[in-house]
Parts: structure tokens; sequence; C-alpha cells
């Protein structure tokens, strides 16, 4: 493949505030927490002009971990590249790895639905997964494994520039926030990533196991709706 041009690199390097567990931010003037220093993205760097097919081009045919032993299609992430909201994912499941296509399979469609409930389309927002190869048994990501690949979640993250980033589920939060604390902690509460507001909440998967979590995760996107100025009356759910 066509080796990539050199390319001005500009520091994201912000000062940031150790944040053990993670404060909540309670007015909306209050000052953020800020993702703590030992965050996986803590040294990484803005790529001036970065696009996704640049992304996906540095990509390649990714052998950089062994999950590319036992993948199918690499997911690279899919949605609008000018979304105004991102969410993140673990990784690809069977589903995902055979489309190639994030969050197809079971959790898929209720992330779908979770979408439509905001008012929204899948085509209106971007969905990437911190790994982008499915690992075996769908078992979590290890860490080398996360290292590896999410700098290139970081660059689509900082090409798409989103108002708001959803996490999903303990990976995707605590590999943005850097902390190993329990989803549970700070879900449905704000903190600024790199400029940008991101709030974790439950993994589709765990409310297809534990649907009573629904309400929560439905005022976690309620509140990714007020802060994207996106009607309340007229979504899908009105609990
Ligand atoms: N679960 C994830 O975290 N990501 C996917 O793409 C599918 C299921």
């Amino acid at each position: 493949m066509a080796q990539a041009a050199p390319r001005q690199k500009q520091s994201a390097a912000a000062p940031r505030t150790p944040v053990s567990p993670p404060a909540p931010a309670s007015a909306a003037s209050a000052p953020l927490p800020v993702i703590q220093a030992s965050s996986l993205f803590d040294a990484s760097e803005r790529v001036a002009g970065d696009t996704l097919e640049r992304i996906r081009e540095d990509l390649g045919d990714c052998t950089r971990c062994r999950l590319h032993k036992t993948r199918n299609k690499i997911v690279f992430g899919a949605g609008n590249p000018k979304a105004s909201l991102v969410f993140v994912g673990e990784g690809p499941g069977h589903d995902e790895d055979i489309q190639g296509l994030p969050f197809v399979g079971r959790a898929g469609k209720l992330l779908t639905q979770m979408i439509e409930a905001m008012g929204l389309r899948r085509d209106d927002v971007y969905i990437a997964n911190v790994v982008k190869c499915r690992p075996p048994e769908n078992r979590p990501p290890e860490k080398d494994e996360v290292a590896t690949c999410s700098p290139y979640l970081l660059r689509q993250i900082d090409a798409i520039a989103p108002k708001v980033i959803v996490c999903l589920g303990n990976v995707a939060s605590q590999s943005l926030l850097g902390t190993t604390n329990s989803i549970s902690k700070y879900r449905g509460q704000w903190f600024d990533y790199r400029g940008t507001r991101l709030i974790a909440t439950y993994h589709p998967a765990y409310l297809l196991r534990n649907p009573a979590a629904k309400s929560d995760v439905w005022l976690d996107l309620k509140k990714v709706m007020v802060e994207l100025g996106l009607p309340l009356n007229r979504s899908r759910r009105s609990d």
C-alpha cells in the first residue's frame, strides 16, 4: 500500500488533572473534570488535517496485534464523518466481524433504537470501537491490544471533532478516561476529553442482560440531547 506522506503534527498536550474517582460537573457552567494523566491518550498528538480516509489508509491490512490472526474483517467505524455525536464501543463481535461494520448484531439493534429514541438516525452519528478486530470468543480486549489500536480511534475522534462522545461500557470509558473504576461509579457524569464533552453509559449488550438499566441509559442520553440542543419532546421515549 502507498506510503503515507509525512504529516505536520501539533501537540494535543493540555494540562491534565488527575481525577480519581472522576468528579461530576453538576452545573452547566462548572468546570468539567478532565481525564487523568495516566490516560492512554495522554501522549498522543493531533495530526493536522487528518481525515477518516487517511486514518483508514494508515491502518491498512493491520497486523499490529494478535487480534488480526483470528479476525475476518477490520471494523473501522461507520457513520457521518462530520457527526456531532460519536458513540464508542468495545470491539467487534461475531456479526460485526462478518460484515465489517460496527454494532450490527443484537446489541447494535438496541443501539440503533437508542439513537432513534433521541430523534436521530444512525447515519447522523459516528460509531466506532476501541479495538477494530474481534477478540476471540468476544473476550474483552487486552491492555496491549487496546494500546495498539486506540490511537486510530483517537485520530478518528479528532478528525470528526464531535461535540459529544458517548462511551458505551467499561472498556470504552476506562480507555478514554484512563480510569480503572467501574462505569457504575461515573456513568451519566460529564467529562472533558481533550476539549470535547464525554459521557459514559452502559453498553447495549449489558442492557440486553439487564433491561432494568435502560432507564439509567435513557437519563444519560437525555443529557446528551440537551447538550446537542435536540428537542426532548420529539424523542421516542417520554420517561
Ligand atoms: N459491541 C461493541 O462494543 N462493538 C460492536 O461493534 C458490537 C458489539
